[in-house]
């Protein structure tokens, strides 16, 4: 099984709740929504990048969304006492029961 581990910081001088890094994934969903589409050419407007400079935000927007992701799951780890770990594993045994491993 291929995995890709991601590894990132807890960000400081925040106190996130499940509330705002939940408006914030959204947030930062949509700035990737509009690099995909938008300055892909998608969208019908004429504001459109080169490849390489799209590729580079795309990388960076999809980036904000996990890191937005792992600043939620601090927050969950803090206040229900949740280890992410053990989720995590619990995650790829969904996956292997739903036939996508
Ligand atoms: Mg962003």
């Amino acid at each position: 099984m291929e995995r890709k581990t991601i590894s990132l910081p807890r960000l400081s001088g925040l106190t996130p709740t499940l509330e705002s890094t939940m408006l914030k994934i959204t947030e930062e969903v949509g700035e990737l929504a509009q690099v995909i589409g938008k300055f892909r050419g998608l969208s019908g407007e004429r504001e459109v990048m080169a490849d390489a400079e799209v590729v580079r935000a795309i990388v960076s927007e999809l980036l904000d969304v996990a890191q937005t992701a792992t600043s939620m799951m601090f927050v969950i780890e803090d206040m229900y006492g949740i280890d992410m770990a053990e989720e995590m594993e619990r995650h790829v045994d969904k996956l292997k029961a739903k036939g996508y491993l």
